[in-house]
């Protein structure tokens, strides 16, 4: 349990003060005893926040403790037969994050040191921007704020904020304010862990609990009785977060390879080539892009063969992907002189 923080001033400005330290001092009386919290241990918070996309904290509680009985540490999970790893995650579907979690595990018993920022968590398969700035927060303590449908509803609530939260413009008024208000810089973790929590037990989609929030006193939503028109639109369900490895690379007879259509998705496009498996050290990395299609937000990573192969790529007839285009760009940006 950390200390009462009224006292504390902390490079915020007073009126900025209130509410976050209004909001970690309810988080830190309040918050739910769950077995991956306060830990400051990358790999629970790893396994946590990804067996918790798109899985109810409940489910994932008796999943998460067999898990990491099982597989103790990064080597212990790296060392495992992906076989046995699907098997411990039965019972939380989209096993495509059981796959992404043994390749990243893989990964980082290879690195001289496990990854700490935001940065270098999101280059590693299956970790997209909010995965990797849940586990830098959470883990590691870098002062990043992470955005959520939680932080989401109850910023917009609080601020009044009116306007499409899913809109890029309606977006960053939400994270300045959440910035500038809400997030304690001083204390990541738990400031991103009040703001979630927060959404999840007491600012609920239906009926919030306003006579428990800590935050009712200066809650625009609340105090003008608008609650119901906050967030303006129905958010949709939460993306899922997955990490692909593109390559651009030639098949035996030399010729650039076509990848499958994204689950039959624009199935006239050309797409580079998906690999789930983790690169070999052949080819160059071209970097990292986001991306969404349907109900997934991507961070794609780009390998090529070499220079030529990018050329044959750009000459190849047909309409191409959005995902191959972007491939492309991030590789000839890479490649430039
Ligand atoms: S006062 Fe009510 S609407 Fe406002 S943040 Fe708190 S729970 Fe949400």
């Amino acid at each position: 349990m950390g200390k009462d923080l009224r006292n504390l001033k902390v490079g915020l400005k007073p009126e900025t003060e209130s509410k976050a330290i209004l909001l970690l001092n309810w988080y830190r009386k309040n918050k739910r005893q769950l077995p991956w919290r306060d830990q400051d241990n990358a790999y629970l918070t790893l396994v946590s926040e990804i067996m918790l996309q798109q899985t109810r904290v409940e489910a994932v509680k008796p999943i998460f403790s067999r898990f990491v009985k099982r597989f103790s540490g990064f080597e212990s999970l790296a060392m495992a037969q992906e076989s046995e790893v699907l098997a411990y995650w039965q019972g939380l579907g989209y096993y495509r994050r059981a796959k992404n979690l043994h390749q990243c595990a893989k990964k980082i018993v290879n690195m001289a040191k496990i990854p700490r920022t935001k940065d270098q968590w999101i280059q590693l398969p299956g970790i997209g921007d909010y995965t990797a700035s849940a586990i830098a927060s959470l883990a590691f303590h870098e002062p990043v704020f992470v955005l959520d449908g939680n932080v989401i509803r109850i910023a917009t609530r609080i601020f009044a904020i009116k306007g499409d939260p899913t809109k890029r413009q309606i977006r960053q008024v939400i994270q300045n304010k959440v910035s500038e208000e809400l997030f304690y810089p001083n204390f990541s973790a738990d400031s991103n862990q009040a703001m979630m929590e927060l959404g999840a037990l007491i600012c609920l989609p239906k009926n919030p609990l306003c006579g428990s929030c800590p935050l009712e006193s200066v809650c625009v939503a609340k105090f003008s009785q608008r609650i119901a028109e906050f967030p303006e639109v129905k958010l949709r369900s939460q993306k899922i977060e997955i990490s692909l490895n593109l390559y651009l690379f030639r098949d035996v007879d030399n010729r650039p390879v076509l990848g499958k259509p994204w689950r039959g998705y624009q199935k006239d496009y050309l797409f580079p080539v998906w690999i789930e498996s983790a690169p070999t050290p052949k080819y160059n990395y071209a970097g990292h892009f986001r991306h969404a299609i349907t109900n997934y937000s991507i961070t794609a990573h780009v390998y090529f063969e070499d220079v030529s192969v990018i050329k044959q790529y750009q000459e190849l007839l047909g309409p191409k992907s959005t995902l191959l285009l972007k491939a492309l760009h991030k590789a000839v940006i890479y490649s430039a002189p």
